[in-house]
């Protein structure tokens, strides 16, 4: 079996979401809607402190998970499941919509800078009305494996038998933070049937002897194993894999289900109120 390939490179666009709030959208735009499982990779990125003040008020989700990493500044969280949260740097969200929630998500900078990103996983259709459910993750909980200029945190999947917080049984997702120095060299094994991509925030790699810009979200195919290096410069990426669902996807905004009609459903349950059925056990951390 070869190695990880990149398939191709999708710049970010500039997005305005929330109350006018501007993210770095590539997968869930016009260029490539999704990335089954992936449905949508936001970039926040400011050393403008007044560009993510508005943040995300109160907004609806259903039919998938959203997993949200913070490099710098922290994050407000709020919800209708009654939990509260201030993810601090270096730590992440996990949080399935799953049948519905209503939640806000309102950024703050720590020393003029806010960075992260957030990921939306999406559900198989026996789990996308299943009950939803909340983890936070403080940054002491990411684990972190450092060998000769390689820093790798682990917010999901397993690195040299080392085992990230997150948890997705549905896609066995990966999600690595890798820091490499000009110079090294770093390697996984990777499971074949897994897909997914690198995006590099930092410097730039490189992987098949292919560069890897900054902001740019490379497409990797598969194979068993993925090789990637930072030859010019220090490069910072994340790498996040996971096992195709194979479904249909409909999207609307908030709402990721099979068919329209769960949609409109969706659409439906929102304008009367509906769309929280179900609370959250709120497990206390
Ligand atoms: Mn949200």
């Amino acid at each position: 079996m070869p190695a990880c390939r990149i398939e191709r490179l999708v710049p970010a666009i500039a997005v305005s979401e929330g109350a006018g709030v501007t993210v770095h959208r590539t997968i869930g735009t016009p260029a490539l809607r999704n990335l089954d499982p992936f449905l949508m990779l936001d970039h926040f990125n400011s050393d403008d402190p007044d560009a993510y003040i508005a943040g995300f008020p109160s907004h609806p989700h259903r039919g998938f998970v959203t997993v949200t990493y913070m490099l710098n500044g922290h994050m407000l969280h709020q919800d209708s499941m009654g939990n509260r949260g201030d993810l601090r740097a270096g730590g992440a969200q996990w949080m399935k919509a799953a049948s519905g929630i209503i939640h806000s998500e309102m950024p703050q900078q720590s020393d003029g800078l806010m960075r992260g990103f957030q990921l939306w996983i999406n559900l198989p259709a026996r789990e996308k009305m299943s009950d939803p459910d909340y983890q936070e993750i403080s940054p002491e909980g990411i684990p972190m494996h450092t060998s000769a200029g390689i820093e790798v945190r682990i917010i999901a999947g397993e690195y040299q038998g080392i085992r990230g917080p997150v948890n997705d049984p549905n896609t066995q997702a990966l999600y690595f933070d890798i820091a490499l120095t000009k110079g090294r060299t770093f390697s996984t094994a990777v499971n074949p049937n897994m897909r997914g991509f690198v995006y590099v925030f930092e410097g730039a790699a490189a992987l098949d002897t292919q560069t890897l810009p900054q902001h740019q979200l490379a497409i990797v195919d598969g194979g068993d194993s993925l090789t990637m290096t930072a030859p010019d410069q220090d490069a910072r990426c994340i790498l996040v894999m996971g096992l195709p669902l194979g479904e249909p996807i409909v999207q609307y905004g908030p709402f990721v289900m099979n068919t329209r009609a769960e949609i409109e459903i969706a659409m439906h349950d929102f304008q009367i109120g509906k769309l929280v059925q179900k609370k959250a056990q709120f497990a206390e951390k």
